[in-house]
């Protein structure tokens, strides 16, 4: 009988089981794929991304990834240049594919297996997304690399990733960044801007604080989908950390879980997330 969703498998068992969450989805900007401050793609920092993605998924949790392609190509900075839109954002999608191959590559040379799923069909290098098998792939313990967004213009892969974390049901959105969390202000500007722990959709919305952009932030929040922005750049072990809960970086959700408010442990937060480890 296939094991349900967010269920670990008989596979998951074998791994050390560390993981505070059963499922992830990770969201990798583009720019994680470019050298500090650069564009385009530096394969060490792939091979980096690679490493920290293997040591993950030892920790038991099931892990799908959704790739930027910002380091390549951005519709919205090519609209600005007078390129038809609906045309530059299929180039930035095709500028995903480009990341997710080289993750994929750089996965599958450290051992384990992964599929790479795009929502745009090619295919002679990636499935097209299927959601049966998508999940399909993460019960039998694949790492599920997602293609080219949602497949259509005018979306970004922020919002791409909320979507698909949606579908494959996964208990929380780990959006690696470049920056610690999400600020009360703008920390280059003002020296009083604090980092928030902690920030419920509403006052996130209230306070118009940065988190993804608006159309990935109100999907994430009619659906309950807690989003953790964490900084994957500083230390490459703050992945690991994040899968396991410790509390890093700033949990966006509906309320604070109470870890939040009685001590600094471990929050474990997420629908149907691991309890009691
Ligand atoms: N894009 C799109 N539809 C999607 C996802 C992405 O048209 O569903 C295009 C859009 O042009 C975007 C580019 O792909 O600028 C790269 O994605 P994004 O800017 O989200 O990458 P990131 O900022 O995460 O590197």
């Amino acid at each position: 009988m296939p094991s349900r969703p967010g269920r670990p498998s008989d596979a998951s068992k074998r791994r050390s089981g560390k993981a505070a969450y059963h499922r992830v989805l990770l969201k990798l900007t583009g720019q994680s794929f470019a050298a500090h401050g650069g564009s385009g793609i530096d394969l060490d920092r792939v091979g980096a991304l690679a490493h920290s993605i293997s040591a993950c998924y030892q920790l038991g949790a099931d892990i799908a990834i959704v790739v930027g392609g910002g380091n390549l190509f951005k519709g919205t900075q090519a609209e600005q240049h007078g390129m038809n839109r609906a045309v530059a954002d299929y180039v930035g999608m095709l500028a995903t594919c480009i990341n997710a191959l080289c993750l994929q590559e750089a996965v599958e040379r450290l051992g384990l297996e992964t599929r790479l799923l795009s929502g745009i069909e090619m295919r002679d290098v990636a499935e097209p997304f299927v959601i049966r098998r998508a999940l399909r792939h993460l019960e039998t313990k694949r790492v599920v690399i997602f293609a080219a967004g949602t497949g259509s213009p005018f979306f970004t892969t922020d919002t791409a990733a909320v979507l698909r974390a949606l579908q494959v049901r996964a208990e929380i959105l780990l959006k690696g960044t470049d920056v610690d969390g999400v600020y009360s202000g703008d920390p280059r500007t003002d020296p009083k801007a604090r980092l928030l722990r902690h920030v419920t959709y509403d006052a996130a919305l209230q306070q118009g604080l940065k988190v993804m952009d608006s159309t990935a932030f109100s999907l994430s929040k009619d659906h309950g989908l807690p989003i953790l922005v964490f900084n994957m750049q500083s230390d490459p072990r703050n992945l690991q950390r994040a899968i396991m809960g410790e509390p890093i970086g700033t949990l966006v959700s509906a309320v604070a879980p109470p870890a939040y408010a009685r001590s600094s442990a471990a929050p474990r937060v997420g629908r149907g997330a691991r309890r009691g480890k």
